[in-house]
């Protein structure tokens, strides 16, 4: 923690302060694996999120199973993080660990497609009613694939998002809202392109800004996700997909729907779940069971316009995709993911556990008369540290505290419980079990009366 904010010593900095402590001289494992770490690896882990966690150096994870997992030091946890959606379906699961073996010992990659790949496709098309499918290996690789196509097919320069988006490692979507005013994100490192005049970036929910912004015919796409799970959890206002598909019918512009995250919300996405009609939809993560894969797909009609548009330009090559995308061994963990893991009855449970969280919670919120929400879309549930669920990111920033946060989050750890870091989002597993929901109530009340004692 920085020096500055030892002086600031609040109850809320002795709370963290004491937190880490408690940490740290649990964990000697963890401390030996940081220091030998931190001489490696750059911020001393392989990927700096790893780094982002509230506790002060990283857990680093011994294995996982089900909804658990044990760190290096023998600690168990209740994992309502899923490596943030990947392991969205259960950690370790045996139908994954056989599909993969059983692709390993045929061959992983060999740049050709494979019968299952033709099965997966078919597969694809039953449950998320996109006519057409290629695969990328990231949703971040998909969502730029999405992008690309959407302004090479309607000849226009723009994409427009939503203030406190995230679809990935996409430069395009970098662009907030600051007071109003569109910023390109500080943590853009090295990006010397402008996107500020070919990002729109309006708030989530303004349907006026919407066709004020979509009037001119120069937006290729929306790229959005169905609620926001980015910037907290943001639900959208009645009506706002009827209206969102109606304006880009009207102004010709593509809608893009990412499904990343949103998946959790039923067997085939919220897409499904409420009736949207994208031209284009995305998911990635959990899609092969935490194997890197992602797809895309388009209706017939985009897939048509696909066609002319690379038959004009002659060339074969999109520059879209790379080597690993599509291979053997992704297309296999995909199948099985398909098949025998994101079932009717998996969901079944996932929806069940989140509606219980979500009926906790408010009680317990209710008991204490804490000054808090609770955002629910499916498996997918966020506390937020506001009494109204907030209707735009400026809001959701506005209720976020960053020092509150992270006393949260340490605070969970230490109770041997795992939420997304970046904000209160906890995700259920079709093996979350009412126990580990009970437990993680238990302990967000615990810190409940710990910040608001009175
Ligand atoms: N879309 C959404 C909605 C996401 O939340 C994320 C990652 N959090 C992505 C795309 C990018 O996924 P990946 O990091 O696997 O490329």
């Amino acid at each position: 923690l920085p020096a500055a904010a030892h002086a600031l010593n609040t109850p809320l900095m002795e709370f963290i302060l004491s937190e880490t402590a408690r940490f740290l001289d649990a964990r000697p494992n963890t401390k030996a694996l940081a220091e030998r770490s931190g001489r490696v690896w750059r911020g001393g882990a392989p990927m700096h999120w790893m780094s982002d966690w509230a506790s002060p150096i990283p857990i680093y994870a011994a294995r996982a199973e089900g909804a658990k997992l044990w760190d290096v030091d023998g600690f168990e946890y209740d994992d309502f993080c899923l490596g943030d959606t990947p392991s969205m379906f259960g950690h370790a699961r045996p139908e994954i660990a056989r599909a993969i073996a059983e692709q390993a010992t045929n061959g992983v990659g060999f740049m050709l497609p494979t019968e299952t790949a033709v099965e997966v496709g078919e597969m694809l098309t039953q449950r998320f009613a996109m006519a057409k499918w290629q695969m990328a290996t990231t949703a971040s690789d998909a969502n730029r694939a999405v992008i690309r196509w959407a302004r090479a097919i309607t000849n226009r320069p723009k994409i427009l998002i939503f203030d406190g988006c995230y679809h990935g490692m996409v430069d395009d979507a970098f662009v907030v809202l600051e007071d109003a005013t569109p910023i390109m994100k500080k943590g853009l490192i090295g990006q010397v392109a402008d996107f500020i005049d070919t990002t729109t970036v309006i708030p989530f929910n303004d349907l006026d800004a919407l066709e004020d912004a979509l009037k001119y015919c120069d937006i290729a796409c929306v790229l959005c996700e169905p609620v926001m799970t980015n910037c907290g959890m943001i639900a959208p206002i009645d009506g706002f997909h009827e209206a969102l598909r109606n304006l880009t019918r009207k102004y010709g512009t593509l809608l893009a729907i990412d499904e990343t995250h949103t998946l959790s919300s039923g067997y085939g996405g919220y897409t499904r779940a409420h009736g949207l009609e994208p031209d284009m939809f995305v998911v990635g993560k959990a899609i092969a069971g935490g194997v890197p894969a992602a797809v895309w797909g388009v209706t017939e009609e985009v897939s048509a316009r696909m066609d002319q548009a690379q038959a004009a330009i002659g060339a074969g090559s999109s520059g879209i995709g790379t080597t690993l995308s599509g291979n053997a061994l992704a297309m296999s963990a995909m199948k099985v993911m398909l098949t025998e893991v994101m079932t009717e009855a998996a969901f079944a449970h996932m929806i069940k556990g989140a509606e219980d969280l979500v009926a906790q919670l408010r009680a317990a919120i209710a008991v204490k008369g804490l000054n808090w929400s609770v955002v629910h879309v499916g498996a997918r549930v966020e506390l937020v540290f506001a009494g109204h669920p907030p209707r735009t990111a400026a809001e959701m920033r506005a209720a976020m505290n960053p020092l509150e946060l992270k006393a949260f989050h340490l605070y969970l750890i230490n109770q041997g419980l795992l939420i997304a870091p970046f904000h209160n989002m906890m995700l259920i597993s079709p093996l979350t079990s009412p126990e580990a929901v009970a437990r993680l109530v238990a302990a967000i009340s615990a810190f409940g009366r710990i910040i608001r004692p009175n």
